[in-house]
């Protein structure tokens, strides 16, 4: 027998986007469910994107390090070749995964959030039928947040399954790969590709543009592309890959010549798509932005009521703008007067080195004659070269408006720059002028003083250059 429900509000998936908007429509008061069919709350950037790739990505430096230490001592330490079991550390890997979905679980249930396990389908916009191993459940809901997220895009000619995979089962390998081919340089291939040749996987990277993250501009990327270059990473730009089979890749290259590439296990990571399929969405009657659900300003879809958050939205495909619509649907729906209107979302890739980019880049400001640029490298900052930071090309980058110095875009390419992004987004988003950051005192000896000094350079009057 089905069982029938009544909300005030119903989300489907939780992920950053939905399990924040049920978390804060909870603390609200807002009678609300919440409904995920996958393994664990929490959703890709929890189970299986941002958390578990920087945990491989941390283990990976790990073992750089010793790796490092034995081929011939670095800082005067020595140490014996490491060796890895793979399978441990995704068993290390997977552990945190499980406290953050307990945490998840623990955190809605404080909000007084009813999660559902099960996977919804929804017969028009408001009738949604969850189904459950328990059996069915009818829900009928005043307001509807769609947060369904995005999947990894398959090549018709390089389906999942076997030794091609997505960066899914990258995540979960049980041994190093002897020879790994990535398909697509994006952030997501990059960070897992670099990852793996930290390990110890010979790694070749196949990118149909004529450079790794295209989205960056190439200031950024350079820093990234000598890392690849030192490191033995065989680059095929330009390139196109094709079919797999008896342990080989095919691809044509730049100048259209075929090249077989040996290959243990191809990662294909060319892009990401909204998860729009499978659960009835062409029944709800909402209007799309191309592939995505189209919303406005308020994250409201076409249909009075229902709101969608996260990487069914659109671009940029990142967890934190996820949440933070997330945040303000349930804001709206509780009666608030709010917009989704950030000044930025910074995006980071954790790559080797890292990249941040927040606001405009070059490319958006080429050809105006109106705005500074200033340039600070990380070789010139006492704390980058005490933490071997400072030698590969890093640096922070601030643009501003030459008449008001109201700051426009800052990024920074360099290790550890993650850490710098909520600082170049606070920036931004408080619409500060570069005397702002100027007269902010920095603590010595950091990383973030290169910030300190770029901005400084813009006015013409660095102190470590
Ligand atoms: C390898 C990798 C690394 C990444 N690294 C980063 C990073 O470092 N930083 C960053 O910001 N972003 C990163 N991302 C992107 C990030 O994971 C996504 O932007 C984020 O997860 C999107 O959140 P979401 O809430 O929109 O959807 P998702 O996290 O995709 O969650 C959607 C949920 O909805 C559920 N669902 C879908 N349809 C239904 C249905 N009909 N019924 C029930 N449940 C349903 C799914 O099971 C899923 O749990 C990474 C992604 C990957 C793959």
């Amino acid at each position: 027998m089905t069982q029938t429900l009544k909300t005030k509000v119903l989300i489907i998936g939780a992920g950053t986007g939905g399990y924040v908007a049920g978390i804060r429509c909870g603390q609200l008061g807002l009678d609300t469910v919440l409904v995920d069919g996958g393994d664990g709350l929490g959703g890709t950037c929890l189970n299986v994107g941002c958390i578990p790739s920087k945990a491989i990505i941390h283990a990976a430096g790990k073992f750089e390090t010793v790796a490092k230490a034995a081929g011939g001592g670095t800082l005067g330490i020595t140490a014996a070749a490491p060796a890895i079991d793979l399978s441990q550390t995704v068993e290390w890997k997977d552990g945190i995964v499980r406290k953050l979905n307990a945490g998840v679980a623990a955190l809605l249930k404080k909000a007084k959030v009813k999660v559902i396990k099960g996977w919804a389908e929804f017969a028009d916009a408001k009738t949604c039928v969850i189904k459950t191993d328990e059996g069915d459940i009818r829900i009928t809901a005043e307001h509807v947040i769609l947060a369904t997220g995005s999947e990894p895009v398959e090549l018709p000619f390089l389906p999942f399954g076997g030794d091609v995979i997505s960066s899914t089962e990258a995540l979960s390998l049980s041994e190093v790969p002897k020879k790994m081919v990535v398909v697509g340089g994006g952030y997501i291939g990059l960070e897992l590709g670099i990852a793996y040749r930290k390990l110890g996987a010979e790694v070749a990277i196949v990118e149909m543009a004529e450079r790794i993250l295209p989205l960056y501009d190439k200031a950024l990327t350079d820093p990234v592309a000598k890392w690849l270059e030192k490191h033995g990473v065989e680059l095929h730009l330009g390139a196109r890959a094709g079919g797999f089979g008896d342990g080989k890749l095919s691809i044509t290259t730049k100048d259209g010549e075929p090249l077989q590439l040996d290959a243990d296990k191809v990662l294909v990571t060319v892009g990401r798509r909204p998860r729009t399929q499978g659960w009835g969405l062409e029944n709800m009657g909402v209007a799309m932005a191309g592939p995505f659900v189209k919303i406005d300003q308020r994250c409201a879809t076409s249909m009075k009521n229902v709101w969608a958050v996260g990487d069914l939205t659109g671009e940029p495909m990142l967890a934190h703008k996820g949440s933070a619509q997330g945040e303000v649907v349930a804001e709206i729906i509780a009666g608030h007067d709010r917009v989704f209107d950030p000044v930025t979302i910074a995006a980071v890739c954790f790559t080797e080195p890292e990249i941040v980019s927040a606001g405009l880049g070059p490319n958006e400001v080429a050809g105006r004659d109106d705005v500074i640029q200033s340039v600070f490298p990380f070789a010139a900052i006492g704390r980058a070269l005490a933490i071997e930071a400072g030698e590969d090309g890093g640096s922070v980058r601030v643009i501003a408006n030459k008449g008001d110095h109201r700051i426009l875009g800052i990024q920074a390419v360099g290790q550890h720059v993650s850490e710098l992004s909520n600082s170049f987004a606070q920036m931004l988003e408080m619409g500060a002028v570069l005397e702002d950051v100027a007269g902010t005192i920095h603590v010595h000896p950091t990383l973030g003083e290169a910030f300190h000094e770029a901005s400084l350079r813009a006015l013409g009057h660095a102190i470590h250059i």
